[in-house]
């Protein structure tokens, strides 16, 4: 062929300088692109052969191999694909390729925050000039009596064609790569960027270090000499070609699916179970949701879910495709219907991405519906990891909420889990439309005592998720309250009071006794006959500042100095001890012994409820032993 030169249709010269500046952060993706390019032009041919439109010279082997050159400064990647005519080359190269750089410079004129365009913005062949002082394409095409062609570019907007040299089907992409991406001149560099982007490629990819095999092979000869026996090792390709979501659920093993989570997600502990996603209506979709096990609740709030389109990896959590809440999970999902380099601002506005979205919120709540229904008992045991998950489905997305809220549960003080409905139904008697819950167990540890001893029941929320859950579930079962143990309960824990009169006089008097010992103007006191008579007091919030506390916890901010809250002492007057303290009063020779039992009361009570300050609990360990003492003084 002739020799050529010519200028690539790009107008603005300095789209070069401009693109490798923004691209920078992306700059693996180049690898990505050639080498789905060169997957694309092997399925190309593949389907020529089908077709029965071109001869399978290469007898099915298609592969791609990468290779690195270190002594030349270059990697090449070469397919045995349906290679280029010069004429496709001037059409494909010149135009098409060059049209995406142009159509990226457009939108970065119209944007000065260039930053929110690029990340996902797709530059093809083109991004090869990231790291590349120069391009070179090499290339023969299927075609009967076609020649090869040589294409180079130094990544201005001139290129070079001539006649090539290159004497097999498919196409060599060589690229010199410039100073400041020497970098990629690393095997383990290529391999890192193949395993994150190409690992389930249908091509088998080879990776080439000729600088290695060089010495390999030197160190063989000599070997071969000394042993004078050959050893033919076989290449292995770096990818798996035929990922598990591609095949059909009902082929697939459990020991599949483990191994293959094992391995994409480096989570060494058993999924619990998962979900095969297999769509080819209105849109195609395959993929893996898995459901994590959490080693601790934090970790619950990281997930990945890797995108692919056609076994080429996108990006990991693309909240535009994926309901935000299932980016708790892990898995994988390959859509071909998205284009392979997703702009966010395209994915936000596409109608078919939303559907997508849908489909897979569905599908979970399906399988979580099917888990319910036949597998009870394991649904049971899941609840407590999958929980915070699907409790952030429901306040982030009403449908998902709608379809999963017939089958949310709760463990509950009697040891099982109950859905809610049921647990209202059981305790209707004794407390209508009042949920009781626990936010923590080790802090309500007598809270929950005195439930269990009443006979009643409470529920367990006390994940972080669940303080907001509470109110979440409040705005949606309207009618329904939530009342944390240790808030104001004290009608389910009380007995019916009778006279009103000599109840009043109580609360005066026990009032003014308790006032005057502990000072503490804030706090309310109460007198109540609690059905238990072991207990002489019991500290209660109010509803509201426990939500509160809750959050400052979650928080990891105990102290609770930030704002007020609302305590009060409820004093059994059941309790004997309280009753004696009642009788007491006014006894002057006992003053100083009713200060100190007052006092103890509250303590007690505070220190059932939260762990005392440093001071208090000196106070509270001097005034023990003034009370023993003071036994063994009234003793005598
Ligand atoms: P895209 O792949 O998104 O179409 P590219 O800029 O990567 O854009 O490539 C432009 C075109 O060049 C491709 O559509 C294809 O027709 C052609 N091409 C690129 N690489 C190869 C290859 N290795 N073999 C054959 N054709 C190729």
């Amino acid at each position: 062929m002739i020799h050529e030169r010519g200028n690539i249709s790009v107008n603005t010269a300095d789209i070069f300088p401009i693109i490798k500046k923004w691209l920078y952060s992306d700059k693996d993706i180049f690898l990505r692109e050639l080498v789905s390019n060169a997957s694309d032009a092997i399925s190309k041919m593949k389907r020529l052969v089908s077709l029965g439109e071109a001869d399978d010279a290469s007898e099915g082997q298609y592969e791609i191999h990468v290779v690195l050159d270190k002594k030349n400064k270059t990697i090449q990647v070469i397919d045995n694909g349906i290679g280029m005519t010069a004429e496709e080359v001037k059409k494909y190269i010149n135009q098409v390729a060059f049209s995406g750089a142009q159509e990226f410079l457009e939108k970065y004129k119209e944007q000065n925050e260039a930053n929110q365009i690029i990340g996902h913005f797709g530059l093809g062949f083109y991004s090869a000039f990231m790291v590349s002082d120069k391009v070179e394409i090499d290339t023969l095409s299927w075609q009967d009596g076609a020649e090869a062609v040589k294409w180079a570019s130094d990544g201005g907007t001139t290129y070079e064609m001539s006649a090539s040299n290159h004497d097999t089907r498919g196409t060599v992409v060589t690229l010199h790569i410039a100073e400041d991406s020497k970098e990629f001149l690393d095997k383990y560099e290529l391999r890192k960027i193949l395993d994150k982007y190409c690992a389930f490629l249908p091509v088998e990819i080879y990776l080439k270090d000729l600088e290695e095999e060089e010495k390999a092979a030197a160190e063989a000869s000599k070997k071969d000499k000394k042993d004078g026996k050959e050893e033919e090792e076989q290449p292995k390709p770096i990818n798996d070609t035929h990922p598990l979501w591609l095949k059909r659920p009902s082929e697939c093993t459990d020991e599949e699916y483990k191994q293959f989570y094992t391995k994409v997600f480096m989570d060494f502990q058993e999924p619990l179970f998962w979900i095969h996603l297999n769509v080819d209506y209105p849109f195609n979709l395959k993929g893996i949701l898995y459901f994590p096990k959490l080693r601790n609740e934090l970790e619950s709030m990281e997930g990945q879910i890797k995108l692919y389109n056609n076994q080429v990896f996108v990006a990991d959590n693309i909240k535009e495709v994926i309901p935000e809440f299932l980016l708790l999970l892990k898995g994988v999902i390959d859509c071909p219907d998205l284009p392979l380099n997703v702009s966010r601002s395209f994915l936000q506005n596409d109608g078919s991405v939303r559907k997508i979205s849908d489909h897979i919120s569905k599908k979970v709540a399906d399988k979580l519906h099917s888990l319910f229904k036949t597998e009870r008992e394991n649904y049971d045991k899941y609840w407590d990891d999958i929980n915070p998950f699907i409790k952030f489905g429901c306040m982030r997305d009403d449908k998902f909420y709608n379809r999963v809220k017939d089958i949310l549960i709760y463990k509950s003080t009697n040891g099982e889990y109950t859905l809610l409905k049921d647990y209202l139904n059981r305790n209707s008697d004794k407390h209508k439309d009042q949920v009781f819950y626990i936010s923590d167990e080790k802090q309500q540890a007598q809270y929950i005592r005195l439930f269990k001893e009443n006979d009643l029941e409470a529920l367990y929320l006390d994940s972080i998720i669940d303080n907001h859950f509470i109110n979440f579930l409040e705005m949606k079962e309207t009618g329904t309250r939530f009342l944390s143990v240790d808030s104001d309960i004290a009608e389910a824990l009380k007995e019916k009071s009778d006279s009103d009169k000599e109840d009043k006089n109580l609360q005066k008097a026990l009032e003014s006794l308790f006032r005057q010992s502990l000072g503490k103007k804030d706090l309310n006191i109460k007198v109540e006959a609690l059905k238990t008579t072991e207990v002489p007091a019991i500290i209660l919030l109010s509803e509201q500042s426990r939500r509160m506390q809750e959050m400052a916890r979650h928080f990891g901010n105990y102290s609770m100095g930030s704002f007020s809250v609302e305590q009060t002492l409820v004093l059994n007057k059941k309790n004997n001890l309280i009753v004696k303290l009642r009788e007491m009063k006014g006894r002057e020779d006992r003053k100083q012994d009713i200060d100190m039992i007052c006092r103890h009361v509250y303590d007690l009570a505070m220190l059932n409820h939260k762990p005392l300050e440093p001071e208090e609990m000196a106070e509270f360990v001097k005034r023990s032993n003034q009370l023993l003492s003071r036994l063994v003084e009234l003793g005598n």
